[in-house]
């Protein structure tokens, strides 16, 4: 098995009688999910796109993604997943960075109200000729001229379908990430790399195809960690996949004993929120007893949320690190070891990490004391490159295959390791990465602004808050509130900044660099 959609095909043959995906009243059995993928493949076919193709997908955790995720793949085509939270402007930056030939998109609903933005964005990207609109009642006319609906478009397309061979270095995910700059760039993820990453679950979670686990996924899955950790391993053991579309933690509460999850996984901020939904009419002696694993990732966790957790659950959160370039897991709390709170673990089987210097592909020397470097990584898992975008690729990959991080790491004597610090200009708020120089760029456009700099800073369930200092225009005037709003209608809920600073003046380097350090 080459195509990562295998894992679908494979659990269908295999697992007939099992369930792949729950929402809400809705439960499909594999062979439906695959039934309904070979439907989405079909469809691209019968529009010439195949291998080398690249389509678009806006869809939030619902039975829809994974059916057209594999379906894309079932054709040989690429899947560009896309944040359902883009506004048009970003949609149609992704659309066209990707060269994606077809869009699928969920219309939101009321209960929903996501993705309507994607619309926006289509319309003005080149060479997106096709547009499926995923609309919640299938038999809705298409409310939007030119657009197909989903259920129109698969309506009468075959069942069955034979899966197009790819080879294991063929792209199969291009996953939008800023790296450790600025612009979004898309890392091409190969059948490779997805497939081993996904495959890790056995040693790391001890997954076994013979006792499958239930997943609540509460994680996006346009998102690397969602995808390979929930929605691929549980396809590659035939687990079910329980979907929340939008994480709120009393309902996932509610799903997590309704529907006997044995599996969580989540940011940091959602297990913050799970400890802070656990009142006296939760039955926290089931929910505990059910949970076999629990891993957190995304971002560091809090040493007291682990230990609150622990406490509650009976159950130790595993924490895991990696990047979107790798597929994303690098390094894991051993499974079965004793867990060294703080740690990110030790790196996973088949891949390597080490600490090199921030400023070249120097190793940090090993000389006895504790060294601190950029934690770079090698191995199956470490992406192709970013698409189009060979000086990027060379700046993060080394010729012998070590990709950099941007995070800054020390290692203790028995090799597990520990994040220090970020290299790069990043801003982690309740688990979105947020880059302060594309929302800097927005602010720039702000016709009274003329100088913008954007940094994080501590907010107690978030994580981090996204703050911008600026400086007006000579004679022009703005208010914070009225940046704020502004901001609100330019860009994605997770990235505008909740806070605005006015100021006449930013401490500068004298290169001219704004000293962020120095901002608060
Ligand atoms: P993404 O590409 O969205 O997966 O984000 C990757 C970044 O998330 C990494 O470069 C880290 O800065 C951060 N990250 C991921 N896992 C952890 C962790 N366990 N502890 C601290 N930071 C993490």
């Amino acid at each position: 098995m080459t195509n990562l959609a295998g894992f679908l095909e494979n659990s269908a043959r295999e697992f007939p009688e099992r369930t792949a995906i729950v929402l809400g009243e809705t439960r499909l059995s594999y062979p439906q999910v695959d039934a309904a993928a070979n439907q989405v493949a079909n469809l691209l076919v019968s529009r010439g796109i195949g291998p080398g193709d690249k389509v678009a997908l806006s869809c939030p955790n619902l039975p829809y993604f994974s059916i057209v995720y594999n379906g894309i793949l079932k054709a040989g085509a690429t899947v560009v997943p896309l944040n359902v939270l883009l506004k048009g402007r970003e949609v149609a930056y992704h659309l066209g960075d990707s060269d994606a030939k077809a869009l699928f998109a969920f219309e939101g609903t009321p209960d929903l109200p996501i993705g309507k933005e994607a619309f926006e964005g289509f319309g003005t990207a080149e060479g997106c000729e096709h547009f499926f609109l995923i609309t919640a009642d299938p038999a809705a006319p298409s409310p939007i001229e030119g657009a197909q609906t989903f259920g129109a478009a698969v309506a009468g397309q075959p069942a069955t379908f034979d899966t197009v061979d790819v080879a294991d270095d063929d792209t199969a995910v291009i996953l939008y990430t800023s790296g450790t700059t600025g612009q979004p760039k898309g890392a091409e993820l190969t059948h490779r790399n997805m497939r081993s990453n996904a495959l890790a679950s056995e040693s790391l979670f001890g997954a076994d195809a013979a006792h499958p686990d239930t997943y609540l996924c509460v994680l996006p899955l346009f998102h690397s960690f969602g995808q390979t950790v929930i929605q691929n391993g549980a396809f590659a053991y035939g687990g079910t996949v329980v979907m929340l579309p939008r994480f709120e933690p009393k309902a996932a509460i509610s799903l997590m004993l309704s529907e006997k999850v044995t599996f969580f996984a989540g940011v940091p901020t959602m297990y913050w929120g799970l400890l802070g939904a656990l009142d006296d009419s939760v039955d926290v002696a089931t929910l505990a007893n059910n949970l076999r694993v629990a891993v957190a990732g995304g971002a560091a966790l809090p040493v007291e949320v682990h230990h609150r957790f622990e406490e509650r659950f009976g159950v130790t959160i595993l924490e895991g690190y990696g990047l979107s370039e790798t597929s994303p897991v690098a390094s894991f709390s051993p499974y079965g070891e004793p867990v060294r709170v703080g740690s990110i673990g030790t790196p996973i089987r088949g891949v390597e990490m080490k600490l090199i210097d921030p400023d070249g592909w120097d190793d940090v020397r090993e000389d006895g004391a504790e060294r601190i470097g950029e934690i770079a990584i090698r191995g199956d898992n470490v992406m192709k490159g970013y698409y189009k975008r060979p000086e990027a690729t060379a700046q993060a990959i080394s010729p012998d295959g070590w990709f950099r991080s941007g995070d800054l790491g020390r290692k203790d004597a028995d090799g597990w390791y520990y994040i220090v610090d970020r290299s790069k200009d990043m801003i982690i708020r309740g688990g979105y990465n947020v880059y302060p120089r594309e929302i800097e760029e927005v602010l720039l456009t702000h016709p009274a602004i003329s100088l913008a700099a954007v940094i994080g800073v501590p907010h107690e369930t978030h994580g981090e808050e996204i703050k911008a200092v600026v400086i007006l225009e000579p004679g022009a005037s703005a208010t914070p509130e009225e940046i704020v709003a502004w901001g609100k209608e330019q860009m994605a809920a997770y990235k505008y900044p909740r806070i605005v600073e006015i100021v006449d003046a930013l401490p500068m380097t004298a290169t001219g660099k704004i000293l962020k350090r120095e901002l608060s």
